[in-house]
């Protein structure tokens, strides 16, 4: 199959003006740079946002396309060959609450309902029509597993090539589901860490001259995704924002950019200003974030990961730093759990809510439970915890023997015997 994309001659990038550096505020053009030229600083997406309304969002797609006039994307993005993901559910948590102790309002803002089952089919729609803008003709990523599922899906959708690059030692399911897709799925011997690395030295060489990376050259661009979480969160709560609010921390990317759409929504005059305080969730067995807030520091100290929550395991996080600015100076806290605690985190909100989440979803809730213990959350208060993904996907992290409570005969007394434990 092969489809000519269509480049769009007038805004391309929709009300992005330039990429700024996060550390130094140099400006660069919109194209597939990603680190400052002056300090090697990340670049982000600048704009000049004209007025946007809530009837103008509200009239949009029910997608994140709705949010178009605040992504750097052409204005008709809703019309092309993508998979138009976002508006999850928004759903109220109130037994998970109850098991919790927290008397305010919870809801888990469940991004599993999206075309591949986690929030990166976000980031990866405004990558991949940035991509399109600026000329590539295959979607790459480095993964830990859901990112590699999305670009293949999303490549798929609008007939261009894949190469997803990820760990060898990578969930079986993930893989095999991202195979599907039908483009380059590539085992690196190494952990996430070393994809990246290599995914880094990839960018100029001749062999991927043509691939935009969408968490590498692409990045700035990818990282927007994210704020529509943040975006969905505060329409769907009735255009208010939330007290507080748990995201589980990888790159840092989801964390930082959910305060920035908040942010920005308060500056459009779309919702009313009020503090709200952000809390980062990882595993113990890589918390790099967790670790530089617990003891105060501004520099976040690189770890070998060794968690279930693959999803997670970024040992040498991009956008650590700027995460903990976030949860800083919104008076929040970053947590982490065992693997022991993830799978419990993962049966209470499934016992609960009957909401399966990923690994990830289980890292948040065991953190949300051990910050309310801390007496860091505030159990009084209304309350956001983002699922990022489905449980279908880490499936081997809870599974017990085969599943089944018995195996009987089909008769009446034997079911009986089961259910009244004789
Ligand atoms: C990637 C991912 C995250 C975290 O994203 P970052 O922006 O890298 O912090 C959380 N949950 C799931 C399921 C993911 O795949
Ligand atoms: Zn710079």
């Amino acid at each position: 199959m092969s489809v000519t994309l269509e480049r769009i001659e007038t805004a391309p990038f929709g009300a992005a003006t330039h990429l700024v550096c996060r550390a130094c505020g140099a400006h660069a053009k919109l194209g597939a740079d990603y680190s400052c030229w002056e300090c090697f600083g990340p670049l982000e997406v600048a704009y000049e946002f004209g007025t946007v309304t809530r009837e103008q969002i509200q009239s949009g797609p029910f997608s994140l396309w709705r949010y178009a006039p605040l992504l750097p994307v052409p204005a008709n993005i809703a019309e092309s060959r993508n998979l138009a993901p976002g508006m999850t559910r928004l759903h109220r948590a109130d037994n998970l609450a109850k098991a919790l102790g927290i008397t305010g309002t919870l809801w888990v803002k469940d991004d599993s309902g999206n075309p591949t089952h986690s929030f990166k089919d976000r980031v990866v729609a405004v990558a991949q029509s940035a991509g399109i803008q600026l000329g590539f003709n295959t979607l790459a990523c480095a993964s830990t597993g859901n990112l590699a599922h999305a670009v293949a899906a999303a490549a798929a959708r609008a007939g261009q090539k894949s190469v997803v690059l990820v760990p060898s030692n990578l969930e079986q399911h993930k893989i095999q589901a991202t195979a599907a897709y039908n483009g380059h799925v590539i085992g690196i011997e190494g952990n996430y860490d070393d994809v990246n690395r290599l995914c880094g030295e990839l960018i100029g060489e001749e062999v991927s001259s043509n691939w935009g990376f969408v968490n590498v050259n692409l990045r700035p661009y990818y990282a927007e995704g994210s704020k529509t979480v943040g975006y969905e969160i505060a329409e769907q709560l009735g255009w208010r924002l939330p007290d507080q609010v748990v995201i589980p921390v990888a790159s840092g990317a989801l964390l930082t950019k959910v305060d920035k759409g908040w942010r920005e929504f308060v500056q459009l005059g779309l919702v009313e200003d009020r503090p709200w305080r952000v809390f980062g969730a990882q595993a113990t067995g890589c918390n790099p974030v967790s670790t530089a807030w617990s003891q105060g520091n501004d520099v976040v100290r690189p770890v070998k990961p060794d968690t279930i929550a693959k999803s997670l395991a970024i040992g040498n996080p991009a956008d650590g730093p700027y995460a903990l600015d976030a949860v800083r100076r919104t008076n929040g806290a970053v947590g982490d759990v065992t693997d022991a605690e993830v799978i419990e985190g993962i049966r209470l909100l499934a016992e609960c809510e009957g909401i399966f989440g990923e690994t990830s979803g289980g890292v948040t809730v065991a953190v949300t439970r051990k910050l309310l213990a801390e007496g860091l959350l505030d159990p009084t208060a209304e309350t956001v915890i983002v699922n990022t993904g489905e449980g279908l996907k880490t499936l081997d992290a809870v599974a017990t023997g085969n599943g089944f409570s018995a195996t009987i005969s089909p008769n009446v007394e034997s079911v009986a015997k089961v259910i009244e434990g004789a």
